[in-house]
């Protein structure tokens, strides 16, 4: 239960308003849910903010505000497809209603519905410190670095508006939680591949993506790769399945989507 909510009007009120007591909200569904990471109840919400909701293109890039709602982008005519695949992921529409693209990559779950997506689109994320400074930012660069970005509201993302760019989740069924999220995408004939493996991380598969940006490879070599790659030290885990199974399905999982970008 919220003990003290703060109700910013823009993302400057938000900044000024962040203490090292509160943490930011958005939609709450993370950080209300049973269970969350989010060890805090004082909050300031960004919700209400409207710029955080506006969808802006430009000739090649699209900046979506932070706190758009996953179904608000589902709705949104200007919002590219390959980003409209990974938005379906969240099967439940009540919670599509209230849980936003900034929200989720600020919770940078290892069954993170949008991170490998947008990694694999090249998105930037616009970043405000507490003095109201903006800056923008790799999204590789701000996950890896954010313990150094944890109190930074996160303004906007920007994506390509056109991308090379397949999802894929796999899932006992839509509603449960996914034991692998995987994006690969291609630009410029340079692929990249990345996956968020449940219980386990956010990996790039950088032998993967050198291959396969030297040249074609079968499905078989694909599935050989993982099979073989020691550095995926994945575990046998009871409810998301064995490693050599988990190995497996990373294999042909890229697979198929490196067969879908050719096509
Ligand atoms: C039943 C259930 C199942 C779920 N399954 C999944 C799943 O499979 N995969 C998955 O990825 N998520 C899952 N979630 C979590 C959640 O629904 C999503 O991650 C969602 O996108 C979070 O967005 P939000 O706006 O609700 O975030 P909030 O709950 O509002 O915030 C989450 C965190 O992000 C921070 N934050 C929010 N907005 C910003 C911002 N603009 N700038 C900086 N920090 C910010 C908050 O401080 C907080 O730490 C699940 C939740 C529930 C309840």
């Amino acid at each position: 239960m919220a003990e003290k909510l703060i109700i910013a009007q823009s993302a400057e009120e938000a900044v000024k308003a962040k203490t090292s007591e509160n943490v930011y909200i958005a939609g709450g569904t993370e950080a209300m849910r049973l269970g969350t990471s989010v060890d805090c109840d004082s909050y300031v919400s960004v919700r209400k903010v409207p710029a955080m909701h506006q969808v802006r293109t430009s000739d090649n890039n699209i900046s979506i505000g932070a706190a758009c709602t996953f179904q608000e982008l589902l709705d949104s005519e200007d919002v590219p497809e390959y980003l409209k695949e990974a938005l379906c992921f969240m099967a439940s529409r009540t919670r599509r209603n209230m849980a936003t693209i900034g929200g989720n990559i600020a919770t940078c779950r290892n069954d993170s519905f949008l991170v490998p997506t947008l990694l694999a689109a090249g998105a930037e994320v616009c970043l405000m410190d507490e003095s109201g400074e903006t800056k923008s930012i790799g999204l590789e660069s701000y996950i890896a670095g954010r313990s150094q970005y944890k109190d930074a509201l996160i303004v906007s993302i920007l994506i390509p508006r056109i991308a090379a760019v397949k999802s894929a989740r796999s899932a006992n069924t839509a509603q449960s939680h996914a034991r692998l999220t995987a994006a690969l995408g291609v630009k410029d004939g340079r692929y990249y591949a990345v996956a968020a493996i449940k219980n386990y991380g956010l990996v790039k598969f950088g032998t993967l993506m050198t291959r396969l940006s030297q040249g074609g490879l079968s499905e078989d070599e694909i599935v050989e790769l993982f099979k073989n790659d020691a550095k995926i030290a994945l575990t046998d885990d009871r409810l998301y399945g064995g490693a050599a199974y988990r190995k497996y399905l990373l294999g042909i999982t890229f697979a198929q989507m490196y067969e879908e970008l050719k096509g």
